[in-house]
């Protein structure tokens, strides 16, 4: 296949699975991560998968992170936008700090890693950008009101990448995953845990596997005609 994806966030939780999945269907991988050394020693002692250290709010980091996986690997042909972080709060207690974090990696960091890949895509006329926006990001939710902002936003980026992309050979689309059982819901106490599978319509939590899976077929060749779209994969936790 002799193709370059690049999953930010990549070392735990949905992007490890991603990381894993692109792997698994041949392609050469680049797991990114943040500040934990340890997840992504672990991770790539396990998978083999190459990782690589920066932070997505960072733009310079963004562009010498790249020039250096495409040095190791390879021009990157799909980007995977999964690194997301949380910092929730009541809005009347929400601070600007909390705001910024936020909006930086979710929404800045997504334009970033997005901004120095797209020229080498539109040279090379393919591309495939898959954003992991979320459920809260489509409806809201207490509490959220950054991560909302942010996940909302990252929506609205594929649906405008999508029209600049279409004749240059580039899809953008984004996945809304509902609640997933990594480490972070896991960690949940029991009884909250079982108050959220309450209101999943299907009675369980998603596996992080159920979304790389989404990922593995928006970046395949079979899914060159949908650009610009959500896949809500939430277990039919509807809303308004
Ligand atoms: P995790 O917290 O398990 O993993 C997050 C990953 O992102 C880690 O690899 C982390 O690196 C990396 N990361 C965080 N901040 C940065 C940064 N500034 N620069 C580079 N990498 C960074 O997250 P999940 O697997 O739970 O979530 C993955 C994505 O899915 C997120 O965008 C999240 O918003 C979204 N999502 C998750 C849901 C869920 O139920 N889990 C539901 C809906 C959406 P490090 O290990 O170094 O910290």
């Amino acid at each position: 296949m002799g193709r370059v994806a690049l999953v930010t966030g990549g070392t735990r939780g949905i992007g490890a699975a991603i990381a894993k999945a692109l792997k698994a269907d041949g392609y050469e991988v680049a797991a990114t991560y943040g500040g934990n050394d340890e997840a992504a020693k672990a991770f790539s002692d396990d998978t083999g998968i190459a990782t690589y250290k920066w932070s997505v709010a960072d733009y310079d980091a963004c562009k010498a992170g790249l020039e250096k996986v495409e040095s190791d690997l390879g021009p990157v042909d799909v980007l995977v936008n999964n690194a997301g972080i949380t910092r929730d709060a009541p809005f009347h207690k929400m601070t600007p700090d909390q705001w910024r974090e936020v909006i930086d990696t979710n929404l800045t960091g997504v334009f970033n890693m997005t901004h120095v890949c797209w020229p080498g895509m539109r040279e090379r006329k393919f591309g495939r950008v898959i954003i992991i926006s979320s459920i809260n990001g489509q409806k809201g939710q207490f509490g959220q009101v950054n991560y909302a902002a942010s996940k909302a936003g990252d929506l609205g980026i594929v649906r405008s990448l999508a029209q600049e992309g279409a004749s240059k050979g580039i899809t953008a689309n984004a996945i809304c995953p509902g609640y997933i059982a990594t480490e972070m819901v896991m960690a949940v106490p029991e009884k909250v845990r079982e108050a959220i599978i309450g209101q999943i319509p299907t009675g369980r939590l998603g596996e992080p596997e159920e979304i790389a899976r989404c990922v593995s077929f928006l970046a395949s060749d079979d899914a060159g005609f949908i650009n610009g779209s959500t896949i809500s994969a939430n277990g039919a936790q509807f809303f308004a």
